[in-house]
């Protein structure tokens, strides 16, 4: 076995690293910025932890798991213990996939008021419905869901269920989680984030940013700062990576390249692919996402983990959460971490946003929900995501297949990240160890 270069030391990077560092593998990693984790960035600031990417993992995650369990991680995993909310007309439903949660709640349970009568007996359609599908929502394998995978989360929720279930069930989870609006997703990724976020949340006791932190402990061999600019190839088999840093342009010899950066990015690297492969690649999307974070003294959510806010209340946010709520790990006692989950074209719109600008406004809607909120927060962390999450638009499932078919001419050519499953650190994470396992092999 020759030499492997991994471009991008982001989750999928990083996973495909630590698996070709524990089989003894000769690679290097290459990463254009300054930091390695990508997605994942966890920083502590004034005693309290925060995610200002990834922001949880769903305890349906295998590989996240198994890799954390390799890292001497797993035990420091803490599930999210508190129920969630959700604005209707003013008042915030708690709502919880535990019956009893339910019922310790004045606004929710039987009462639950966050529907209409009818909008209720829907939901019991909803429930069987999620239990007949839910075998076919793997977010490391979303070929089991090709037949969800033509029609918007939103047309499809709308058609089967009704208008009110999409705007005050799907659409604030599918915003939350992915940060765009239940349009712009397949119905196989919109309804596989629900699916996934009924059975719960977890992260660890010292933020999501301690997976990052861990896998780049264990792996050696990287180069930061340095830029691929081409994946050379001839006769369609892998010959090196043409990269760029402060020192000057060379050219690093591979016979195996594991591209781990998004994929837009991928295809500028790999001008020679055929347009028809190139633009599989050019017409992934993403959603934005300008994360803003304030620590106060105080709680500022006793009893929920997080508020969800549909978008016909009228708020430029998918939802509040309080990360102190997380695990008490992630801040002093007695205060708030609050963060605000802006998406869709608020979002987008907010990247050029100066700060104060953008953090009066979430002070304003905060305040909306939670009169008590301070002008004044301890601090304001603000953190820009052009490109967040994956959006895995309807038909995108069907073209990353024809993508992975035609990669099959490509002798020593492996593309991974969040796009080639249900975009997430989970599918990132197993991309890049099922691409370094088949370098092993
Ligand atoms: C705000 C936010 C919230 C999220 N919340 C969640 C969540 O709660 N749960 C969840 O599961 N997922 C969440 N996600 C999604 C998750 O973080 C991503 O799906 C996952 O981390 C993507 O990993 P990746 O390796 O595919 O890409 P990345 O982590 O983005 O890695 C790509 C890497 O490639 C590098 N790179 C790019 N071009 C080059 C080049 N030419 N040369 C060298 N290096 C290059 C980049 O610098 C980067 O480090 C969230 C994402 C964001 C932004």
């Amino acid at each position: 076995m020759g030499k492997t270069v991994v471009i991008g030391g982001g989750t999928a990077g990083l996973a495909a690293a630590y698996t070709l560092e524990r089989a003894g593998a000769d690679y290097v990693v290459i990463e254009k910025g300054d930091f390695c984790g990508g997605r994942i960035y966890g920083v502590e600031k004034e005693g309290f932890t925060l995610d200002l990417g990834a922001q949880f993992f769903f305890t349906r995650y295998h590989t996240t798991y198994d890799l954390m369990r390799q890292l001497g991680i797993y035990e420091q995993r803490v599930k999210f213990a508190k129920p969630v909310g959700i604005l209707r007309d003013g008042t915030v439903h708690v709502i919880s996939p535990r019956i009893m949660d339910n019922l310790k709640h004045p606004t929710a349970g039987l009462k639950f008021g966050a529907l209409s009568n009818s909008g209720k007996r829907r939901g019991l359609k909803v429930a069987i419905d999620f239990l007949r599908m839910g075998k076919k929502l793997d977010f490391d394998d979303p070929l089991k869901a090709i037949e969800l995978d033509n029609v918007s989360a939103a047309e499809y929720a709308r058609r089967r269920w009704g208008d009110e279930i999409l705007e005050y069930g799907i659409q604030p989870i599918d915003s939350a989680l992915s940060l765009g609006d239940p349009e712009e997703l397949s119905a196989a990724y919109g309804m596989g984030l629900a699916w996934y976020a009924i059975a719960g949340l977890s992260t660890t006791t010292k933020g999501i940013g301690l997976l990052a932190e861990s896998l780049v402990k264990n792996v050696k061999n990287v180069r930061m700062n340095t830029a691929a600019t081409r994946i050379v190839m001839e006769n369609g088999k892998v010959k090196g990576v043409e990269v760029s840093s402060d020192s000057g342009k060379e050219t690093i010899d591979a016979d195996q390249v594991i591209c781990a950066t998004l994929a837009p990015q991928a295809a500028r690297l790999l001008g020679e692919l055929p347009a028809a492969m190139l633009d599989i690649l050019t017409n992934v999307k993403y959603s934005a996402c300008t994360h803003v974070m304030m620590a106060t003294k105080g709680k500022m959510i006793d009893d929920m983990y997080a508020i969800a806010t549909p978008r016909r209340e009228g708020l430029s946010v998918a939802g509040f959460v309080d990360n102190a709520n997380k695990s008490p790990g992630y801040a002093p006692p007695n205060t708030s971490l609050m963060h605000c989950f802006t998406y869709g074209r608020f979002a987008r719109e907010m990247l050029d946003w100066d700060d104060a600008r953008v953090t009066r406004k979430m002070i304003d809607e905060i305040q909306s929900v939670i009169p008590r909120f301070p002008d004044e927060p301890l601090f304001t962390e603000i953190f820009r995501w052009p490109e967040a999450v994956c959006l895995s638009g309807p038909g995108q499932i069907t073209a990353v297949q024809k993508l992975k078919i035609g990669l099959r001419d490509y002798e020593g050519l492996h593309l991974v990240g969040e796009y080639f499953g249900m975009p997430s650190v989970e599918a990132a994470l197993h991309s890049g160890v099922k691409a370094a396992k088949k370098v092993l092999a």
